[in-house]
């Protein structure tokens, strides 16, 4: 097996949107298959982490690191749901 599940992205992304994202869900723009970021299938070993779809292993985000900044490719993804607390204020 040459992929690991898509917690291995965790890290990277709660240090560029300071919250954790393995508990989001997102939509695969190949099959539309709504899975959380945590069942992502993530092949480390790509320049950077590549994140496949469990259903149809179309590629839903890549990052990459290097020389201080980060680069997120969310192509795959129609969209990320994201919990969050309640609004609160004016
Ligand atoms: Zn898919």
């Amino acid at each position: 097996m040459d992929w690991v599940d898509g917690n291995q992205l965790g890290g990277v992304l709660q240090e560029i949107f300071a919250v954790d994202l393995t508990g989001a869900r997102g939509a695969c723009a190949g099959c539309g298959r709504p899975e959380t970021v945590g069942q992502a299938r993530v092949y480390p070993h790509a320049p950077g982490l590549v994140a496949r779809c469990p259903g149809c292993q179309g590629v839903l985000l890549r990052v990459v690191r290097g020389g201080g900044r980060a680069w997120l490719d969310l192509r795959g993804l129609t969209y990320l749901e994201i919990a969050m607390p309640e609004a609160t204020g004016p």
